[in-house]
C-alpha cells in the first residue's frame, strides 16, 4: 500500500518463510522505511493461537487474529506513505509532548536507585505482609525508570512471590518456584543480553530490547527481549528457570507467529496431561516434556506450528484437546488461554476474563491498573462507586486510539489533553467514557448476535479454588457471582441475557 495505490501481489515464494526472513526480503524489495505485518508458519497452518508479527518479532498475539490472515492466504501487508499526519493544534501538541518527554526523561534521584534493585529482594516481605498495592506505592519516577531499564521483565519475581503469576499450570506457588529461580527470569538477568533498547514509533519509554544471546548449543544474533507474560508462561508456569531456553522459545514463537502465552499454557497442559496418563505416551511423537526441563519444549511447539502428529490436535487449542483427552488441565476460557495474572490475587480480573468481548484478557482493567494510572486522582469528577465501569470504558477508548497502556501506568498521563489537541474537540472525561462504552457495546452485541452470552463462559475451577500451597485463597462461587452481577448492573446490561438496556443504547448514540 502506498499513498494512492493498493496492489495485491502473488507471493508463493514466501510460503513457509518465517516473519523475520519475510520482512528482510520485503524491505530489500520495497525499501527500508516500509512497515510490514506478516505471518509465519503458525498462521499459514491456521493455528488458533497465532498472531500478526511486525518489527521482526513484535506480535499482536492474542485471540488468534492472524489465523484470519492465514485463512485468506495473506502472507504480508507492506505499507509506505509520504503524507504527513495533521493535528488541530500542532504547537499545543508540541508543548505537551515536550512536557511529557521531560517527565519521562527526568530519571530518578541517586537515593532512589538502590530501591529499584531491591524490589526483588523485598518480594518475600511484600508477600508475607500481603501488600497488594505495592505498584501504586512506588513513586511514578521509579515506575518510569523501571520500564525504561527493564520493561515488563522487571516484575517477574515479585509477581511470582505474591501469587499473581501462575506456577506449574496454576497449581503451584512460590514454594515450587522459589526466589532464587524467579530471580533468574527477572530484571538484569534478562536484560544483560541487551544490545540496545528499542521503542515503538517515537515512544520515549523505549521499553523494548534488541538482544543477542548465545550459549554452547545455539546463538541468537538478534532477537527481542522476552516480556513478563512470556517469562512467566514459558518459565514459572513450567517450573523452568533456564533463561536461554526462554530466549530460544520466545524467538521461535516471534518468528513463526505463536502467542507465547498460549505456547506456555499448551506446554503446561501437555506436561500435566501426559504425566497423569491422560495423553497416551504413544501419541506424544517420541517426546516427553516434563516440568523444569525445557529439552522437549521447542520440538513440541514445532509439531504445533507444522500441525504434525499431536501438534495437529493442539493447534486447535485447548477446548478440543481437553475434550479428546478428557482432562481439565487446559487453563483457558472459550479456547483463549489465561494470561499470567491470577484472579485469586486480584479478584477484579474475573470481570474482564469473563465479560470482555474477547474473554481471557488481562489488559482491560484491574485494581492495580486503576491505582497505577491514578485514575481517581486525574478525574475526581468520576464517581468512585463505578470506577471499574468508568475505567473500563476509558481504557476501551485509549486502546482504540492505538495508545500503549504502559505510559498510562506511569500515572497522570494526559490522554484527554492529547486527544483534544489532535482532533480539535473539547471532549470531557465523560465523553471519553461514553465513546469507550459505545465501542464495548458494539463488540458485545456482535457476540450476542452470534449467540455468545458471556454468562455461559466458565473460568477453569482451578483459578477459583484455594491453591494447594502459597498465598492464594479460594474465591467462593457466590463472590464470583456477586462481582459479575454488580458489574452487569453498572453496565446496565440484563443480568440474565446481558443485553444492554434501551437507555444505555440511546445514551451511547448507537442508534
Ligand atoms: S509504546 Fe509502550 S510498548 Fe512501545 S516502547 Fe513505548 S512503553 Fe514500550
Amino acid at each position: 500500500m502506498t499513498d494512492d495505490r493498493i496492489e495485491i501481489i502473488i507471493a508463493n515464494q514466501f510460503k513457509g518463510l518465517d516473519c523475520v526472513h519475510t520482512e528482510d526480503i520485503l524491505k530489500e524489495e520495497y525499501g527500508k522505511k516500509t512497515q510490514i505485518a506478516s505471518i509465519g508458519l503458525a498462521e499459514e497452518n491456521l493455528v488458533l493461537f497465532s498472531g500478526i508479527v511486525t518489527d521482526k518479532g513484535r506480535i499482536a498475539a492474542r485471540s488468534g487474529v492472524s489465523a484470519v490472515m492465514g485463512s485468506k492466504n495473506l502472507k504480508a501487508v507492506v505499507v509506505w506513505g509520504t503524507k504527513s499526519i495533521k493535528s488541530a493544534d500542532p504547537s499545543g501538541l508540541n508543548e505537551l509532548r515536550k512536557l511529557v518527554n521531560k517527565r519521562i526523561n527526568k530519571g530518578i534521584s541517586p537515593l532512589m536507585k538502590p530501591g529499584l534493585k531491591a524490589s526483588t529482594t523485598f518480594a518475600p516481605w511484600i508477600r508475607r505482609f500481603r501488600i497488594k498495592n505495592f505498584g501504586s506505592m512506588s513513586p511514578s519516577n521509579m515506575i518510569i525508570e523501571s520500564y525504561r531499564r527493564w520493561g515488563t521483565c522487571a516484575g517477574s519475581a515479585i509477581l511470582v512471590e505474591t501469587g499473581d503469576a501462575p506456577i506449574k499450570n496454576w497449581k503451584g506457588s512460590y514454594i515450587d518456584f522459589p526466589l532464587k529461580k524467579s530471580s533468574r527470569i527477572t530484571g538484569d538477568n534478562v536484560t544483560k543480553f541487551q544490545v540496545k533498547n528499542y521503542s515503538c514509533h517515537s515512544c520515549p519509554m523505549a521499553c523494548g530490547g534488541i538482544m543477542k544471546y548465545s550459549n554452547e548449543q545455539f546463538t541468537l544474533e538478534e532477537t527481542h527481549k522476552p516480556e513478563y507474560e512470556t517469562l512467566i508462561m514459558l518459565g514459572a508456569n513450567l517450573l523452568n528457570d533456564d533463561i536461554g531456553a526462554i530466549y530460544q522459545l520466545n524467538d521461535y514463537c516471534n518468528r513463526q507467529g505463536l502467542d507465547t502465552i498460549a505456547a506456555g499454557a499448551i506446554l503446561a497442559f501437555v506436561i500435566e496431561a501426559s504425566e497423569s496418563g491422560k495423553i497416551p505416551k504413544d501419541e506424544m511423537n517420541g517426546l516427553n516434556p516434563i516440568w523444569g526441563d525445557p529439552k522437549d519444549y521447542l520440538s513440541l511447539l514445532k509439531l504445533i506450528t507444522t500441525r504434525k502428529g499431536i501438534g495437529d490436535i493442539l493447534a486447535d487449542g485447548f477446548a478440543r484437546a481437553s475434550e479428546l483427552y478428557d482432562t481439565n488441565s487446559g487453563m483457558h476460557i472459550q479456547n483463549q488461554p489465561l494470561p499470567a495474572h491470577d484472579p485469586r490475587f486480584s479478584k477484579s480480573m474475573i470481570l474482564p476474563y469473563r465479560l470482555d468481548p474477547a474473554p481471557g484478557r488481562h489488559t482491560p482493567f484491574s485494581e492495580l491498573m486503576i491505582d497505577l494510572t491514578k485514575f481517581s486522582q486525574m478525574f475526581p469528577e468520576i464517581p468512585k462507586t463505578d470506577r471499574f465501569f468508568n475505567f473500563y470504558c476509558y481504557h476501551k477508548t485509549v486502546s482504540s486510539l492505538g495508545l500503549c497502556q504502559f505510559n498510562l501506568l506511569t500515572g497522570n498521563f494526559p490522554v484527554l489533553e492529547f486527544v483534544n489537541l489532535v482532533i480539535g474537540f473539547d471532549l470531557s472525561i465523560e465523553d471519553i467514557v461514553t465513546i469507550g462504552e459505545r465501542i464495548l457495546i458494539l463488540k458485545h452485541i456482535f457476540n450476542l448476535r452470534e449467540g455468545k452470552n458471556p454468562l455461559d463462559y466458565k473460568l477453569p475451577e482451578r483459578v477459583l479454588e484455594k491453591a494447594e500451597r502459597g498465598p492464594n485463597r479460594a474465591i467462593s462461587t457466590s463472590k464470583e457471582k456477586e462481582l459479575i452481577m454488580d458489574f452487569l448492573d453498572s453496565l446496565n446490561w440484563d443480568t440474565t441475557t446481558t443485553v444492554p438496556n434501551e437507555k444505555t443504547i440511546e445514551g451511547t448514540w448507537i442508534r
